[in-house]
């Protein structure tokens, strides 16, 4: 006779962020049933976690799959933005389904095996590369299902108002399952006709927005505002994001104070993507050269909806990337001299306030959120965040859904 359990995991000895003392954690259905110390009851599996920090699973609310792991076909990226997408240009008409989908694969299954369990794709759709990229994210977002819920977001990378064909291409990709839009205003012949486009197919298919915005120093001009006009207009508050934002890092003070109301008010959440904006912004300068990176910590604190997050990962764009987003929050906060006080909040950038972004529902270690945990090797968050400290195992939805033992010395 099968023997039943009370639960379906018995994760003992977790110690959480801001908690006093260690917590068990039971989890139920894919959902977290109690927490507390020495919970009683069976459970189908039970680990112990020694102690050590657990999180919700990580959110990566923007990366590159399709274009990923390209460093073998082309590694000069000396012309900057224009040269990264020129390159990728040049390589796309030869991307097949198969070759897409083995690319992603390789930096998903990293991303999932660094704990992140929530990823948004933006996945280029454009008569270069049709469907091919958008068909293989389709599969592997089935196929890596049981680790990552992928978020799909198709975008013209290439512009879009200067071929009805764009157009189509992405109203076909939502049709068949895409989950939202993106935007690229910077690369389009016409930005603000390509703006008011995507936010009728946004509105027509109902599907949030995430557009590459603002990505260059050059503080006299900006597509911000227009977005944050357009998404009161379009009654989408809540529902839009832009990754990049740089300029925000070239504005004054005050015109920082106003574009972080205007972003509050407006519910338009803001990315960093601070390894490929590090990697791109500031190459006019041979010394002082300045960072780049949009100060989203200022942002959180004036109300926006911000989080940090991976972009690019071994291309032209960017030729890093271990799909840690542990590394890429403690990237953010070394860059921005931000000590142990605020590494509370840059986690934050890559946990609860990324999913606040993407509309996570029941995100967090609580009763009745979803049971998506993964167990770090560091027994606070101080030492986990500055550390980067390696993730040992996680569990999707209350399954375990991956294993990476700590190294050991062999004396
Ligand atoms: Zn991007």
């Amino acid at each position: 006779m099968p023997q039943t359990h009370s639960f379906d995991l018995l994760l003992r000895n977790a110690r959480l962020r801001g908690g006093q003392g260690l917590q068990d954690i039971a989890v139920r259905q894919g959902r977290i049933a109690a927490i507390g110390p020495d919970l009683t009851g069976t459970a189908a599996l039970e680990e112990d976690a020694g102690g050590r920090l657990v999180l919700p699973g990580l959110v990566d609310t923007h990366i590159h799959l399709d274009k990923s792991c390209l460093l073998c076909r082309c590694r000069d990226a000396g012309g900057g933005l224009k040269g990264a997408i020129a390159a990728v240009s040049g390589l796309k008409r030869a991307f097949t389904v198969e070759d897409v989908y083995q690319r992603g694969a390789r930096t998903l299954e990293r991303a999932i095996t660094q704990g992140t369990m929530h990823m948004r794709a933006h996945v280029e759709l454009d008569p270069l590369v049709g469907l091919r990229s958008f068909e293989a994210m389709m599969r592997l977002k089935r196929d890596y299902a049981f680790a990552i819920d992928l978020s799909v977001c198709v975008f013209p990378q290439e512009g879009m108002t200067h071929d009805p064909a764009v157009e189509q291409l992405l109203a076909r990709a939502l049709a068949e399952g895409a989950d939202l839009l993106g935007g690229c205003p910077y690369t389009d012949a016409d930005p603000s006709l390509q703006m008011e486009r995507i936010f009728a197919l946004a509105v027509a298919h109902d599907v949030d927005l995430d557009f590459h915005l603002d990505f260059d120093l050059d503080p006299t001009w900006s597509h911000l505002e227009e977005i944050c006009r357009r998404t009161v207009a379009a009654g989408w508050q809540g529902r839009v994001a832009v990754g990049h934002a740089t300029k925000l890092a070239a504005i004054d003070d005050a015109a920082l104070e106003r574009m972080i109301a205007l972003l509050a008010e407006a519910g338009v959440g803001v990315t960093a993507l601070p390894s490929t904006d590090l990697y791109l912004n500031g190459r006019d300068q041979t010394h002082r050269a300045p960072r780049g990176v949009a100060p989203v910590h200022l942002l959180a604190d004036g109300g926006v909806t911000v989080s940090v997050a991976t972009n690019n990962v071994l291309n032209p764009f960017t030729p890093f990337g271990d799909g840690s987003l542990i590394r890429m929050g403690n990237l953010y906060a070394n860059l921005m001299h931000l000590g142990p006080e605020r590494f509370g909040d840059c986690l934050d950038m890559v946990s609860t306030t990324a999913a606040r972004l993407m509309r996570i529902a029941d995100y967090g270690i609580a009763v009745g959120g979803q049971a998506d945990l993964i167990v770090l090797d560091a027994d606070d968050e101080a030492d986990a965040f500055g550390g980067i400290a390696t993730p040992l195992m996680g569990f999707k939805r209350g399954r375990k859904s991956f294993v990476r033992p700590a190294a050991t010395l062999v004396r």
